[in-house]
């Protein structure tokens, strides 16, 4: 179980994320929900150490995670918003570079498990091409593959399905569904209402750094009128 208590951070004396708490357990799927600008990257980006926060306190499995130390740790793996792959090296390097670069792996074993990733995302026959040479489908399988390398317990996604069409964006939601029933613990932050139908997940919408208003997948399309944000949101009567 991942717990988030009493997260707040401010940009510039405004306040980014204001006293947002979440738990996640293995397995679960969360969605960050919002417009653009309410906090979801930077929660993400907080739990992958990639910012620190102001004030509040994590923990996973009744460990108190500090941030001082989650980098060493390699607990969260992250997909970026538009994949942020490295574009001059090829598709194999792109997971094995961390590999060998952060955990000292040899570069017999960084390729091993490499390619068993890249076999998993149907990527096999593509790892000496170079970034720039894959469909935007095959980056996406590919960020979402590099995220695993670090055998991490928590994945992040930001904008998974931004850059991807209808077919992809529904591929995008059956591989979280996968890594979900793998028992990883998985973040989603979008604005992308398409993904709920398709994954079981709980929403959680965001507004101005706060969480306003959260339930589980199911029961929202079971009654969506219990739920009126999230609902006004979905619906797209946002502002
Ligand atoms: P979202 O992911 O919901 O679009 P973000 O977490 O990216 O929102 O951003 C929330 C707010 O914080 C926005 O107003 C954004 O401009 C601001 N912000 C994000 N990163 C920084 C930064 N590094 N410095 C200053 N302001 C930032």
């Amino acid at each position: 179980m991942l717990k988030i208590k009493n997260l707040s951070k401010l940009y510039n004396n405004t306040p980014v994320l204001n006293d947002v708490s979440l738990d996640i357990k293995k397995g679960e799927v969360a969605v960050l929900l919002g417009k653009s600008g309410v906090g979801k990257s930077t929660l993400l980006r907080i739990l992958a150490h990639l910012e620190t926060a102001d004030t509040g306190t994590m923990s996973l499995n009744s460990k108190q995670l500090d941030p001082k130390f989650l980098h060493k740790q390699h607990l969260v793996g992250m997909v970026f918003q538009n994949f942020s792959l490295f574009e001059h090296l090829t598709v194999e390097q792109n997971i094995t570079l961390a590999l060998e670069k952060v955990v000292n792996k040899s570069k017999s074993e960084a390729k091993s498990i490499a390619h068993q990733l890249l076999k998993r995302y149907g990527l096999e026959h593509h790892t000496r091409k170079f970034v720039s040479q894959l469909s935007g489908g095959q980056k996406q399988r590919l960020a979402i593959a590099r995220s695993l390398a670090l055998k991490p317990s928590i994945i992040c996604m930001d904008e998974p399905t931004s850059a991807l069409d209808p077919f992809l964006t529904t591929q995008v939601a059956q591989n979280i569904e996968q890594l979900a029933q793998e028992d990883y613990i998985i973040l989603v932050a979008t604005h992308d209402t398409t993904l709920l139908e398709k994954i079981p997940c709980t929403i959680y919408l965001m507004d101005k750094g706060k969480i306003v208003e959260s339930t589980n997948s199911k029961d929202f399309y079971n009654n969506r009128k219990n739920f009126p944000l999230i609902d006004t949101f979905v619906a797209g009567n946002i502002e």
